[in-house]
């Protein structure tokens, strides 16, 4: 739709960070614009409308992409975070990334049985999303879906989390 390419072309590309070759794709320029954030934060929850009852969001940019989807849809939120990080994980998942391992947490406000929407920026090789998904799951709850802003093209996201709605790709 028109509003979701004038969110897409508010996204900044970053030649050579992280690492040499890499093309980081920087959200920042879309969350600060109050249309665009909103257009997007509304695309994301609408396909699963009425069929969640919590929004969880990957740590760190998911977090901002969660806070918005839940006001907006009147359901609450529950952060995944890194290791270390909640005072008392009830529920943790290791993944591999390109270089080592990391582990994602969440406390035991995910409730058996519920409907939980996963939400992240950036869908790349989809370890990210496969691990969040398996960490609700862990918990006994369901994953209503799944849901980022950019897919990155190429890295075989797809293959790791094959239902994952994406605005847009790159
Ligand atoms: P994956 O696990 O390889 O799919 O990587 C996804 C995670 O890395 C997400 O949490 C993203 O926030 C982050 N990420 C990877 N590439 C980019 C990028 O180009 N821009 C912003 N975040 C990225």
């Amino acid at each position: 739709s028109p509003a979701i390419e004038a969110a897409r072309s508010l996204i900044r590309t970053i030649p050579d960070y992280p690492k040499q070759g890499v093309q980081f794709r920087d959200i920042t320029p879309l969350m600060a614009d109050a249309q665009a954030l909103r257009d997007c934060v509304e695309a994301l929850i609408e396909p699963f409308s009425g069929r969640f009852d919590l929004v969880a969001g990957v740590e760190a940019r998911g977090f901002l992409l969660a806070g918005s989807a839940a006001m907006v849809a009147g359901v609450g939120l529950a952060p995944l975070r890194k290791a270390g990080k909640l005072p008392r994980p009830a529920a943790s998942v290791n993944y591999d990334l390109e270089y080592g391992t990391a582990t994602i947490e969440a406390s035991e406000d995910i409730i058996p049985g519920m409907r939980v929407l996963l939400l992240d920026d950036v869908l790349a090789t989809g370890g990210t999303l496969a691990a969040g998904r398996a960490l609700i799951e862990k918990m006994g709850a369901e994953v209503a879906g799944t849901a980022v802003l950019m897919e990155l093209e190429g890295l075989g996201g797809r293959t790791l989390v094959p239902e994952v709605h994406a605005l847009f790709s790159m």
